[in-house]
């Protein structure tokens, strides 16, 4: 079947939802849930029993998020966390040790960068960083035997769209891990398809949609009976895991190697709120990508000189033809907008009406956040560049409102430079 914004929202409403009993997804706040004897108590601890455990390593409601989202990303078991962090440290943590290698192509959201970059570092992990279409240092370090491949289905802020085909055939080749944060894009780009390993989300941006619910789910594949890149020899340490349980081992690793021991776990309450932003995902996606494809062509054309629109729908942007090829449905609800100096920018911003000033993206509203002075102030200029974020970068993420008023919005501000 034609996995179209159709198909979504019939998937969606149809898993969220259910037809016997309350037919909303019920809230299980419990800690701790009784085991009916010491026989079955044994069994649920060695995997054999599937139930409820202890809600630090699972809940029913996360059970019933996880079960739409691995749906919905074509995977074929999830997890949520506490937030799209917590997703990305779990995994991180679950398959990384001191020694080794982590390759980070593209730009990175700056929790991501600093993660990488200070905290897995002052664990000996380490890493490099390069451009989305650097084929050639990607294949030299999956040669040398980097243990991850780390990379965003579209570079935020500095909409980059890199081919995850050829990135995830080249993984394979050389056996190595592609974990693929698919935060902007859900719906558009499904990497489990292309041949990631794992997806994860922040669920709290357009998951969630509303701005209500932090939270995270990483999602992966099926544990392969033959020439599965986990029995490679540098993932020694997860060996007898993987042989054990087979086809779900993604779920143990994760589980016993982070969740158990550092409780990255999301609560029931948040993803109940993240399990009904789900039903009306699709809607709102389409609605948002077909709108920021409006609004860019509109302020490239409209804006004084001295304030440059990029998105990748704009033939001027650096990876129009990859948008073209692989995104064509959209590549999120980013966009930027360059207004040279930081002061420029400072005006823009304040003089406008309907955008919220915030540091979320995928949200029901339009938003919009000056780049260096917030979320990257932190940085210096090298990381900046690399990064691709400039002194005059606003970004904004586009929301549900009428795409004219937001043009509008944007243009009455912009009048004021
Ligand atoms: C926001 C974001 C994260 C972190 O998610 P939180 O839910 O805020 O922890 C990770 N990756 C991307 C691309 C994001 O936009």
């Amino acid at each position: 079947m034609k996995k179209d914004f159709n198909y979504y929202n019939t998937l969606l409403v149809q898993s969220v939802g259910s037809k016997v009993g309350p037919i909303a997804p019920t809230i299980t706040t419990s800690a701790a849930f009784g085991y009916e004897d010491a026989q079955t108590a044994e069994g649920i601890f060695s995997g054999e029993v599937n139930a409820p455990l202890y809600a630090r390593v699972g809940n029913p409601t996360n059970a019933k998020l996880e079960a739409v989202v691995a749906k919905m990303e074509g995977g074929f078991a999830a997890i949520a966390t506490s937030s799209g962090m917590g997703a990305l440290s779990m995994v991180t943590t679950a398959f990384l040790k001191s020694g080794d290698e982590v390759l980070c192509i593209g730009g990175f959201f700056g929790g991501t960068y600093t993660l990488i970059t200070e905290t897995m570092k002052r664990f000996a992990v380490t890493n490099s960083f390069c451009e989305v279409d650097d084929m050639q240092h990607i294949e030299k370090k999956l040669k040398t035997g980097v243990k991850m491949v780390l990379m965003e289905s579209v570079g935020n802020p500095s909409l980059r769209l890199p081919d995850i085909k050829m990135i995830a055939d080249m993984c394979k080749v050389y056996e190595t891990l592609l974990l693929v944060d698919n935060t902007a894009t859900p719906l558009l780009v499904r990497p489990l398809e292309l041949g990631a390993d794992i997806v994860v989300h922040s669920s709290t941006k357009n998951i969630s949609g509303h701005s209500a619910a932090l939270g995270g789910v990483a999602v992966f594949r099926a544990v392969k009976e033959k020439e599965e890149k986990l029995l490679n020899e540098k993932y020694a340490d997860i060996h007898k895991i993987v042989k054990k349980i087979g086809q779900k081992a993604f779920i143990p690793i994760c589980k016993k190697r982070a969740i158990r021991d550092m409780g990255m776990t999301a609560n029931a309450f948040g993803s109940f709120l993240t399990l009904l932003g789900l039903e009306t995902l699709a809607l709102r996606v389409e609605r948002i990508n077909h709108s920021v494809v409006e609004v860019a062509k509109i302020l490239h054309k409209a804006l004084p000189e001295g304030v440059d629109v990029n998105h990748p729908s704009l033939p001027s942007s650096r990876d129009h033809k990859m948008y073209r090829r692989d995104f064509i449905n959209g590549c999120g609800p980013l966009l930027t907008m360059d207004c040279g100096t930081k002061a420029r920018a400072f005006t823009l911003l304040n003089k406008l009406k309907l955008v919220t000033q915030t540091a979320n993206i995928g949200d029901n509203r339009t938003l919009a956040l000056h780049m260096t002075s917030t979320i990257y102030s932190d940085f210096d200029e090298a990381t900046r560049t690399f990064l691709g974020v400039t002194e005059g970068m606003i970004r904004v993420s586009i929301g549900l409102e009428d795409p004219t008023m937001i043009t509008e919005d944007f243009l009455q501000a912009a009048a004021a430079l």
